[in-house]
């Protein structure tokens, strides 16, 4: 690897990562992919406990139907007729539910179908329901990538952009529990009270609204298939690939160099992972320490805490859905749980397998947790299965105490639960920071604040200029977040309206 010479070394192969790999090897690029774990995919990463395959970081995906926007990204990709796909429930995808409150709210999928399944539940509220709706599909027709249009706008100009997702609901709807079940799978996004913006909450929402899948065994085939695809095309992608530096030429860099010592030379560079951590790689004086500090001063957005349940045989009726559960009846609120009332909510993936019996095979639930918490064992590391490092005693009691807390407050949710179980598996920050390289285990990367767009609004083009961004940090975080700003971070690259014009062009001819 060392004697090469790439047009582009990607580091990451992250989805971000590996579409933009895809993108540039189909446009004819000399592309390497360096990847610091054994497994590609960063959150895409699946592992399988007692025959069960579970999901680190893909629970369900939007827009995947015929003629949406990641159905057709996809099929760009050359994903949509290889990935192994189950559709959701159509009129309730995610239910919603409060702590004493019997009733579950649903979020059906297509617009008209979410209308009238909400309508049904709130029948004063139909008019304020599409009101909503038209908003959240205002906004979505506002960036262009979103909808593969050629067309570039400045951003800037939105006034949409500076509306904050509780305030904005609350001018929908007086009723309050509407408004709570309107942000009710707000942990898709971390949203927070009178933070989160409200073109996030629209630009996530849509998708699952338009349709809701999940892939069947694991989205680590979306990696596979991709990586696949780049080695066929001529690119070239190493794991066990740590970056650890940047060597310079003049103001570009020339190599980046591995933990191995090896170095790998390129024309670009495109960085799939943390900003802060991409930056320390660049030297002092190569890049202004403007820039630095503003890119070391944004917040990343909370981590979490995650059980990974292994079911007895036979045990669980198989149910197609997700479950958002509040234990207030504030959606908001769960972000700002105390160690007294965690988990302060959660949500409830089932895994879907080939292996279909009509029971429920696999479990994953989700609750926030701060780094904080585990910031004790921070100077521990545990990637499996190159560096396994003991976390300690105090860690695993930590963990144990954690996992039998959540368990009980899934058992008020799910009655019955705990005497289905087999084995339960858990992860902390800390797991997600060392598989995923982040600071703190981060869930979706930068959080973005509508009080300061602009600073958490991350371009592609860094001071160095011929190193690049791209993945969760920089528009939106989730697949589609990730695959639209692959295309943006090519762009810079190819051109964005020939490489849109390609995109399109594509679909049409293979639709
Ligand atoms: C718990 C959880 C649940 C989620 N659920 C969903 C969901 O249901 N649906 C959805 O659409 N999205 C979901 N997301 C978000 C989605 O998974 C991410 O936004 C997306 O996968 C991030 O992709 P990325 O390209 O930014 O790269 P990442 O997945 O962050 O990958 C970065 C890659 O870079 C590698 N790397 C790091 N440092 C180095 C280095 N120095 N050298 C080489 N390689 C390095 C990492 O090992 C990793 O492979 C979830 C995320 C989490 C954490």
């Amino acid at each position: 690897m060392e004697s090469k010479k790439y047009d582009v070394v990607i580091l990451g192969s992250g989805m971000g990562g590996l579409s933009c790999g895809y993108i540039l090897a189909k446009e004819g690029y000399k592309v390497c992919v360096l990847e610091k774990n054994r497994q590609l995919g960063g959150s895409l990463q699946i592992f399988s406990r007692d025959k069960v395959i579970f999901d680190t970081g893909i629970h369900y995906i939007g827009g995947l139907s015929e003629g949406q926007n990641l159905n057709n990204y996809f099929k760009y990709l050359g994903l949509m007729d290889k990935i192994k796909l189950k559709q959701l429930d159509v009129d309730g995808f995610d239910h919603i539910t409060f702590r004493g409150d019997p009733v579950v709210y649903k979020h059906a999928q297509g617009y008209d179908n979410f209308i009238r399944v909400l309508s049904e539940q709130f029948p004063d509220e139909k008019e304020n329901i599409i009101k909503y709706c038209d908003k959240i599909k205002e906004i979505c027709a506002f960036f262009p990538l979103y909808n593969l249009s050629e067309e570039t706008k400045e951003l800037v100009v939105a006034d949409f952009l500076s509306l904050d997702t509780k305030a904005y609901i609350e001018t929908v709807t007086t009723n309050v529990k509407l408004q709570n079940v309107l942000a009710g799978t707000n942990p898709l996004y971390a949203g927070a009270a009178d933070k989160t913006p409200l073109y996030v909450h629209a630009l996530v929402v849509n998708t699952y609204i338009e349709s809701s899948w999940k892939c069947i065994d694991g989205g680590s085939q979306i990696a596979k298939h991709l990586s696949e695809s780049i080695i066929k095309m001529g690119g070239e992608i190493f794991n066990y690939s740590e970056a650890q530096k940047f060597h310079f030429e003049e103001s570009n860099i020339k190599s980046v160099e591995l933990s191995n010592g090896k170095r790998v030379e390129g024309k670009y560079f495109i960085s799939n992972f943390d900003l802060s951590k991409t930056l320390d790689m660049v030297e002092p004086g190569k890049i202004r320490q403007a820039y630095r500090n503003r890119i070391n001063n944004l917040n990343n957005s909370i981590s979490s805490f995650m059980l990974f349940i292994v079911l007895k045989e036979n045990a669980m009726e198989s149910f197609n859905h997700n479950i958002y559960h509040h234990h207030v009846d504030n959606a908001w609120e769960g972000i700002n749980y105390t160690p007294e009332n965690w988990p302060h909510g959660f949500a409830v993936f089932p895994q879907a397998t080939s292996k279909n019996s009509g029971y429920t095979k696999g479990l994953i639930a989700m609750a926030y947790m701060h780094y904080d918490e585990v910031k004790e064992w921070e100077n521990t590391k545990h990637i499996i299965p190159n560096i396994e490092e003991d976390r300690g005693e105090a860690y695993d009691a930590f963990k144990k105490q954690k996992a039998e807390t959540f368990i009980n407050a899934l058992e008020e949710r799910i009655p019955g639960l705990k005497d289905k179980i087999k084995s339960v598996y858990a992860s902390t920050p800390l797991t997600y920071r060392d598989y995923i390289g982040s600071r703190d285990g981060t869930l979706y990367g930068v959080d973005k604040d509508y009080r300061d767009i602009l600073k958490t609004f991350i371009t592609p083009k860094t001071k160095v200029p011929n190193l690049f961004l791209t993945g969760q940090n920089l528009n939106l975080h989730g697949v589609l977040g990730v695959t639209v700003s692959a295309v943006v971070t090519c762009s810079e690259i190819v051109g964005q309206k020939e490489l849109m014009r390609k995109i399109n062009k594509f679909v049409e001819e293979n639709g």
